[in-house]
């Protein structure tokens, strides 16, 4: 054996695949012309970031617009930043986010797909092979330097105003004699792997991104690190490898990745394989006052996906907002085709890139899409959702819902036609208890509530009240119903339409409305509700007597 293979040996397992047999484990997908291969990339590192969900939902939609494949990979590979069960959670959250994914991970821990193992700790073999297969083509070598000199070389950089990092004469091992490495590594220093770089800093690059047009890089120079101490290969080295054999065709990821483009597409060059299109967006970005920052992990409840659970906007909701951010033409196509699934809107990346320098975060806006979500569903389906919102954030309420479930479909059903189409008063699962919770018992009227009538007499508050009851049946049509309270507002000194008031201002207490109001807020608690004789007619006589006559006590 010579020098160079003592040493593979020293670095490198002897069972380690080929590079070919590889290739034949990953064959070409059979898929049409245009089909894109995308996939969300995430790494354990905490919670899920909105912006994760933004960059899957978009991936998820360019694959199967086109016929394609979308698939999940676990980028798990930075063992100092990974936190304990994060990756199950993002996998279950991504899944319940009814994107549709061919391939990766379960919440089960098991996994689908025939591209796999979907998770990068898996496959170090795969990326040692690859490494070993660079060290013989003189492209990679071991570096035995400490935190401690790094430390010094940065800061004598910084002395010397040079550019930080690991290049030209600042690497020093990259010339290493062979006896010295073979002696380090008997000697079992640590060590970890580098790129030898070619490239020159001074040459520029063009590139064209996807959503950031054609720019212009310098070549890259660094001998990055591609495995490091622990045996794990860095984002840099194995995304690359999986994006190649999983044959992934396009890649939209965060800003922080563009600069290391250059270096990404010279090891897709040195290894004969042709690169996926990239195109990198800007973080999310939300106004801290007059000025934008990041939605950022630290400060901003939003920035978590699972904010959205917890305050219980429904999902489709929250993917059709970020599609809304990613294309401003989303809304317009919204506006135009109200009954169709968000998923028939083709996305373009020449659209996709007028969001791409930075989308700005809107709570109002998502609020404002979720109520017109919420308003378009059967009182039934708003029903199972509020429920199953209800029980996984354990509030009281849930049991409400449950023990009288047909009376709070129907008191749901208020205002909202057999087909959806309804109010607009709910934006998020929370707001269903404040929205309906007068329909049920216990109801009790405050001082504060009591107060929204006053300004009518006593005598025609209780006269209203007692000629209501006699004449009240909740078989009455809504026309009926009218007549009714208008006849009672007549009797009382009050003009049956506000015209009528108008016009002769002096004849009359007020109009209609204000007598309504006397049973609207004796029945709900509030001036304003969805239409009360449907509230009524839920509630049956039998309670609306109750209540108004609990309110006569009252007044
Ligand atoms: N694991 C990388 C990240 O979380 C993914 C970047 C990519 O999509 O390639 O930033």
């Amino acid at each position: 054996m010579n020098i160079q293979e003592r040493i593979a040996v020293k670095l490198f397992s002897s069972d380690l695949p080929t590079l070919q047999s590889i290739e034949e484990r990953y064959p070409q997908r059979v898929l049409p012309a245009d089909a894109m291969v995308t996939r969300v990339a995430p790494s354990p590192t905490g919670f899920m970031h909105l912006g994760g969900l933004y960059a899957a939902l978009i991936s998820e939609r360019l694959a199967h617009q086109s016929g394609g494949v979308f698939y999940i990979r676990i980028e798990d590979t930075d063992k100092k930043r990974e936190v304990a069960g994060a990756a199950g959670t993002i996998v279950r959250k991504l899944r319940n986010y009814d994107l549709v994914i061919d391939e990766g991970p379960l919440p089960s821990g098991d996994e689908v797909g025939a591209y796999g193992p979907y998770t990068q700790s898996k496959r170090a073999d795969l990326y040692h092979a690859h490494i070993r297969e660079l060290y013989v083509q003189g492209r990679a070598y071991p570096c035995f330097c400490t935190v401690e000199e790094l430390d010094e070389m940065r800061k004598l950089q910084e002395l010397q105003r040079a550019r930080f990092g690991y290049y030209g004469q600042w690497a020093k091992c990259r010339d290493r004699s062979e006896e010295k490495v073979l002696e380090l590594l008997q000697s079992n220093t640590p060590y970890v792997m580098r790129f030898k770089s070619m490239g020159d800093f001074n040459k520029k690059i063009t590139v064209a991104d996807l959503l950031k047009g054609r720019r212009e890089l310098s070549e890259n120079d660094q001998d990055i690190v591609i495995m490091k101490s622990d045996g794990l290969p860095t984002y840099h080295f194995a995304h690359l490898i999986d994006d190649h054999y999983m044959r992934t065709t396009h890649i939209v990821r965060g800003d922080e990745w563009f600069s290391s483009l250059p270096l990404h597409l010279q090891l897709f060059e040195l290894f004969g394989w042709t690169p996926p299109r990239y195109g990198h967006y800007a973080a999310i970005q939300k106004m801290d006052g007059t000025s934008k920052r990041k939605l950022s992990k630290r400060y901003d409840a939003e920035a978590n996906v699972e904010y959205y659970t917890e305050v219980g906007y429904p999902r489709v909701a929250v993917l059709e907002y970020l599609l809304n951010l990613a294309d401003s033409e989303f809304e317009e196509w919204r506006a135009a085709h109200q009954d169709t699934s968000y998923t028939e809107y083709v996305l373009r990346f020449e659209r996709l890139a007028s969001s791409a320098g930075g989308a700005l975060f809107d709570l109002v806006k998502l609020e404002s899409i979720s109520k017109d979500v919420i308003a378009n569903m059967r009182a039934q389906d708003v029903y199972e959702c509020a429920v199953e919102w209800a029980r996984e954030q354990s509030t009281a309420f849930a049991r409400v819902l449950e023990d009288q479930s047909d009376y709070a479909i129907q008191s749901l059903s208020v205002e909202r036609a057999l087909d959806g189409k309804g109010r607009k008063d709910i934006a998020k699962w929370s707001d269903v208890p404040k929205e309906i919770s007068y329909f049920f018992e216990p109801f009790t009227l405050t001082q504060d509530q009591i107060q929204l009538l006053k300004g009518i007499s006593q005598d025609v508050l209780h006269g209203s009240i007692e000629l209501f009851i006699k004449t009240y049946e909740d078989t009455d049509s809504k026309e009926r119903w009218f007549e009714k309270v208008k006849e009672i507002a007549k009797t009382y000194g009050y003009a049956e339409s506000q015209k009528e008031l108008k016009t002769h201002q002096e004849q009359y207490k007020g109009y209609v409305a204000d007598i309504v109001k006397i049973f609207r807020v004796l029945l709900t608690g509030r001036a304003q509700s969805p239409d009360l004789h449907a509230i009524m007619k839920v509630m049956g006589n039998e309670r609306v007597f109750r209540r108004l006559k609990t309110g006569l006590d009252l007044l």
